[in-house]
């Protein structure tokens, strides 16, 4: 068995320039999506892309993560150029080992890893977005992500800190099984039922890849769309090998020539949409709380009497509770076991309740 791949790119319909790169050989393909400014976002793909370019010989999945960490290293130091800084891209890449048929994929980012096999799609990359965390976490369903306007909020990236977590996964390959890398301009603008039907389609990789990215066109093309497509071919399938090896050579000198662009933008949009998203997760994470401590009820004593507060008795962070209203029936009225029932301040969701707990308190009979 062995490998035959092809990559295609396009800058869509709406950026004006393309911050995606992609690279692919025999043995390892790889897609890039740059952030952080025209110069910073191309720089950052195109540095990920050349490190994966550059080497040679020896590549096993070990020597894979420690390309991804040196891309890492080096786009974080050049980041220190102040045209540059606050660039910072994702990785994702594939290895082929023929030796044990097995492909390894490495990630960082969003852009993802599919496996297609027998006619079904399967994810194998796990995306590090702010989505992906909240569906991990059950706030929004897997529907909701496809559409959440914060879609493209990476929770990590390449270049963006001196060191970087790697995820690493391996499929046992047959021949037959198609391996897609993808930018999120691919799967934001083609539901995966279509991107299962454009793989279904048999074709060289190059056809495929370039349907692809068509069919993210006319999906929309809002972001660059950027895509590499591995096919494990059994041995003797020379003829098809061959048409592919012409088509990717000219891809990549399309790569290899491309030049940063002068910066337009003042502030890197990514890493400014890595902030907020850490900053929305934050905000969820403590609105949450927040928004049900103030709309909770409680009764307590307020100078003496009987008393409603909307909030949770303490308080929660800066919130504190306030003082509904105050009913007329002094604490001292009331018999020992509504004393102590009232000495544990129960919170209501409503203030229907609280008021109702507040008319069941007893007024013992002395005096009255
Ligand atoms: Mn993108």
């Amino acid at each position: 068995m062995k490998l035959i791949s092809a990559t295609s790119t396009h800058v869509g319909r709406v950026r004006d320039s393309n911050q995606d790169r992609a690279m692919s050989s025999d043995r390892v393909a790889a897609v890039a999506d740059g952030m952080g400014g025209h110069a910073g976002g191309e720089q950052a793909a195109l540095m990920a892309v050349a490190e994966f370019n550059g080497a040679r010989g020896d590549l096993s999945p070990p020597r894979l993560v420690e390309i991804v960490e040196a891309a890492n290293q080096r786009i974080f130091e050049a980041a220190d150029d102040p045209k540059l800084r606050g660039m910072g891209t994702t990785i994702v890449a594939a290895l082929f080992d023929p030796s044990v048929s097995v492909v390894s994929l490495v990630n960082v980012g969003d852009s993802r890893g599919y496996l297609f096999r027998d006619g079904i799609l399967r994810q194998i990359t796990v995306d590090h977005s702010l989505v992906d965390e909240l569906v991990r976490q059950g706030r929004i369903t897997p529907a909701e992500a496809e559409t959440h306007p914060q879609r493209n909020v990476v929770t990590r990236a390449l270049g963006i800190g001196p060191q970087v977590e790697v995820d690493t996964f391996s499929v046992d390959v047959v021949a037959g099984d198609r391996i897609l890398l993808a930018s999120d301009g691919l799967f934001n603008e083609v539901s995966s039922e279509e991107l299962g039907e454009l793989l279904a389609v048999a074709g060289d990789p190059k056809q495929t890849a370039d349907d692809l990215v068509e069919a993210a066109l006319k999906g929309g093309g809002r972001d660059n769309v950027t895509v590499a497509v591995l096919d494990l071919v059994d041995e003797d399938d020379d003829a098809q090998a061959s048409a592919v090896l012409d088509a990717k050579g000219s891809h990549s000198d399309n790569v290899l020539a491309e030049v940063a662009r002068p910066r337009k933008r003042r502030f890197p949009l990514r890493s400014i949409l890595i902030f907020c998203g850490l900053l929305l997760m934050i905000g969820i994470g403590v609105g949450g709380p927040i928004y049900t401590s103030r709309n909770s009820y409680y009764v307590d004593a307020d100078e003496g009497f009987v008393a409603i507060y909307r909030g949770r008795p303490g308080g929660f962070l800066w919130t504190r509770p306030s003082l509904e209203r105050t009913t007329d029936v002094r604490v001292e009225e009331l018999d020992g076991a509504s004393r102590e029932r009232l000495s544990q301040r129960p919170v209501w969701s409503t203030e229907a309740e609280a008021q109702g707990f507040a008319d069941n308190l007893s007024v013992s009979d002395v005096g009255g």
